[in-house]
C-alpha cells in the first residue's frame, strides 16, 4: 500500500520545484491506488508564516494537487517527537549529553588543529547514567561508528556514507524542541509514508535519517531523491528562467493541466511523449524513468504543451478555467452574455492559444463593445475605399442566411464583382468587426456575433 507526501517548509510560495515534487509524488500515489499527503513542516517558528501555508494550499489547488487525509502540521506533532527521543534513550540508542557550547567549540578547535575530523564526539556516550549531572543536556543520536550506511536511491542508485562521516546528531535540544531531522522520520513513519520523494538536496539528510528509522527499528521507506530544476543555461534557476511561484504562473495565464503535464516531463520520461493527459501520465509515471540529470526549464516548451492542453480541452471546462484566470488575477468577471458567446467561439479560440491572455486577446470582437474603437493597424485598413466597400457590401448582407456556406459564398461572389479577392476584404472586416489587424477568421466572427451585430459594426465602420 502506497503511501507518498509532499512536505513543504511555509517560509515562501509554491515555488516551481516544489510544484514539481508535490505533482511526482501524486502522480506516484495516484497511479497505485495509494495516498498522497501533505504535511507542512512548520517548525522554523521564526520563519513559518500562515500566509506562506495558505500560499502553498492554494497552489496545489490550482494545480489540482488534492492531497488525502488532513494537513499535518510538523510543528504540531513536537511532543511525540519528544517522546521517540526518550523512547531512544531508554532503548539505549540515545543518550544524554551535558556538554556545554564552549566545550564543544573546543574539541572542534582542537580537532581542526590536529587535522582530525571536527565531528563532535561526546565524552558522554559512554558516561555511567550514575554520574550524570543534573544540569540541562541535549539528547544525542548513539551513531554506528563503524561500517557504513548505504542508501538505496531510487534514482541516484546505492549511495554509500562512511559512518564514521556522521556524527552523533542531537534529537532533542536542551529546551525540550526536537530537531528537524528527528521529527521528518517520526512524521513520516507516523503517517505510514513508504515512498520519499523528494529533491536531491535532501540527499545527505537521507543518510542520517536512515540511522533513526534504524535505531528505532522502523521500515527505512524507498528513497528518491529527484534532482533539481535548472535553467536552460544549465545553471541553478534563476527567476527569470522560470524559478517562480506557482501563482506566478497561474498569473501569467497558463493551464493548469498544461504546467501538469510539462512538470511531469521535467525530469521524468515516459518514451518520447511529451504530450498527455493526467490520466497517461498516472498510469505511465514510475521512479524508474526519473533521469539523473538536471532537468532544464524551458518556457517554449511549456507554451507549446499549453497551446496543446488548450485546443484539447473541453469548451465548457476551458470557458470555467477562463473565469478562474479572471477571477485569481482581479480581473471584473463576464457577464452572462458574453460568457455565451465565448463558449460558442471556443472551439476556434482555444486553437493557437498557449495562454489565457492570448485566448482572452483572439476574442476582443467579443469582448469589446460598439463602437469598436479600431487600433492603429486596424485604422489604416479601414481607409475611404474600404468603408466604401463595407458600405456597398451591407445590403448583401443584409440578406443572406447566416450561415457559413452562403456567406462565404456571398463574400466571394462580391469579391469577384469589384475584381478582387475575398483576401481583399478580409482587412477591413477585420478591422471592422474587432478593432484589430490580427483576429479569428472572418466568418467565425460574423457567425458567432449574429447578423444584427455584425451590420452595426460595419455600419460602424463605414462612417
Ligand atoms: N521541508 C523540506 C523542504 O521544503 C522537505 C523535506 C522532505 O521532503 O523530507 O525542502
Amino acid at each position: 500500500h502506497v503511501v507518498t507526501r509532499f512536505a513543504p517548509s511555509p517560509t515562501g510560495f509554491l515555488h516551481i520545484g516544489g510544484a514539481r515534487t508535490a505533482l511526482f509524488n501524486w502522480l506516484f500515489a495516484r497511479g497505485r491506488n495509494g495516498k498522497f499527503l501533505l504535511r507542512i513542516e512548520d517548525t522554523d517558528r521564526a520563519r513559518s508564516t500562515a500566509e506562506a501555508t495558505e500560499a502553498i494550499l492554494k497552489g496545489m489547488s490550482w494545480l489540482g494537487l488534492k492531497h488525502d487525509g488532513d494537513v499535518v502540521s510538523q510543528f504540531s506533532c513536537a511532543k511525540r517527537h519528544a517522546e521517540v527521543a526518550k523512547t531512544m534513550l531508554d532503548t539505549g540508542q540515545a543518550y544524554k549529553c551535558f556538554a556545554t557550547q564552549q566545550e564543544i567549540e573546543q574539541f572542534r578547535e582542537q580537532a581542526r588543529a590536529e587535522k582530525r575530523s571536527t565531528f563532535f564526539k561526546s565524552p558522554w556516550r559512554d558516561a555511567d547514567p550514575a554520574s550524570h549531572p543534573d544540569l540541562p543536556y541535549v539528547i544525542r543520536l548513539r551513531a554506528p561508528r563503524e561500517g557504513e550506511t548505504v542508501i538505496r536511491d531510487k534514482v541516484q542508485g546505492d549511495v554509500t556514507i562512511r559512518n564514521d562521516q556522521l556524527d552523533d546528531m542531537v534529537l532533542l535540544r536542551s529546551d525540550g524542541t526536537p530537531v528537524y531531522m528527528l521529527a521528518v522520520v517520526v512524521d513520516d513513519h507516523d503517517m505510514g509514508v513508504t515512498h520519499v520523494i523528494r529533491g536531491d538536496d535532501h540527499l545527505n539528510n537521507a543518510a542520517r535519517q536512515q540511522l533513526i528509522y534504524e535505531a528505532m527499528g522502523w521500515q527505512v521507506p524507498v528513497w528518491a531523491h529527484i534532482p533539481l530544476i535548472h535553467g536552460p543555461d544549465g545553471k541553478k534557476l534563476s527567476k527569470r528562467h522560470g524559478a517562480l511561484g506557482v501563482e506566478e504562473y497561474q498569473a501569467m495565464g497558463y493551464p493548469a493541466a498544461g504546467l501538469r503535464n510539462y512538470l511531469a516531463r521535467l525530469g521524468w520520461s515516459h518514451g518520447d511523449d511529451e504530450f498527455f493527459t493526467d490520466a497517461q501520465a498516472i498510469e505511465w509515471f514510475d521512479l524508474d524513468g526519473i533521469g539523473r540529470a538536471p532537468a532544464r526549464f524551458d518556457f517554449k516548451k511549456l507554451e507549446n504543451i499549453c497551446g496543446l492542453h488548450m485546443a484539447a480541452s473541453d469548451d465548457a471546462a476551458l470557458l470555467h478555467e477562463l473565469n478562474g484566470f479572471r477571477a485569481a488575477t482581479g480581473q471584473p468577471a463576464f457577464t452572462e452574455q458574453k460568457n455565451e458567446l465565448l463558449l460558442a467561439a471556443m472551439p476556434f479560440l482555444k486553437e493557437r492559444a498557449k495562454t489565457f491572455p492570448e485566448l482572452i486577446e483572439k476574442a476582443a470582437f467579443i469582448l469589446e463593445d460598439r463602437p469598436i474603437r479600431p487600433d492603429e493597424k486596424a485604422a489604416k485598413a479601414l481607409d475611404s475605399a474600404s468603408r466604401g466597400i463595407l458600405r456597398e457590401l451591407t445590403p448583401h448582407l443584409q440578406n443572406a442566411s447566416w450561415s457559413r456556406a452562403d456567406l462565404e459564398h456571398l463574400m466571394n461572389r462580391f469579391a469577384e464583382e469589384k475584381g478582387t479577392k475575398f483576401g481583399k476584404l478580409a482587412g477591413p472586416l477585420r478591422a471592422a468587426l474587432a478593432g484589430r489587424a490580427a483576429t479569428p477568421s472572418v466568418f467565425d466572427m460574423m457567425l458567432v456575433l449574429g447578423r444584427d451585430e455584425t451590420l452595426a459594426r460595419l455600419s460602424d465602420a463605414a462612417k
